[in-house]
């Protein structure tokens, strides 16, 4: 028997007993391997690294394996459903705001002062820049970035 750490294709980590891993690819190729929580029979093994090793595996030459994109099972779920909140609130900002870059500062003083036209923008801005501009009483927010953010 082997046991096997899967992954689905939602990111739902679980663990599996097979007889072989010749019995593994067959079921999983059948579709009888299904995730507990979402029942996706969209399934493959966990990259059973652990996070902080990551670093040293970028380094490697070799381009890793498709499944080596699936390290969620080794985040805690709490901390993936906040990843997951960040990145849709970056992507509504995103949709819906005007990408004005590291005129951002500029842009939302003329925003503020009425000398532009009042809308929703996002872009760059120092945080020397961002204090100054909360200071002025013009409302801004970072957006954290997240470490899969920039691959
Ligand atoms: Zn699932």
């Amino acid at each position: 028997m082997i046991r096997y750490s899967l992954v689905c294709e939602a990111g739902h980590g679980f663990e599996s007993w097979f007889p072989s891993s010749d019995s593994f690819d067959t079921q999983v190729a059948r579709g009888l391997v299904t995730c507990p929580v979402c029942e996706s029979a969209s399934v493959s093994k966990a990259l059973m690294v652990p996070s902080i090793a990551r670093t040293d595996r970028d380094r490697t030459p070799a381009a890793p394996p498709p499944q080596a994109e699936a390290p969620v099972a080794l985040i805690a779920e709490p901390e993936r459903q906040l990843r997951a909140m960040l990145k849709a609130l970056r992507e509504h900002v995103v949709a819906n705001s005007e990408h004005v870059g590291d005129r951002f500062p500029e842009e939302a003083r003329r925003i503020h002062y009425g000398e532009a036209e009042g809308r929703a923008i996002y872009g760059e801005a120092s945080p020397t820049e961002a204090r100054a501009l909360i200071e002025e009483g013009i409302d801004v927010a970072a957006i954290p970035i997240l470490p899969d953010d920039r691959n």
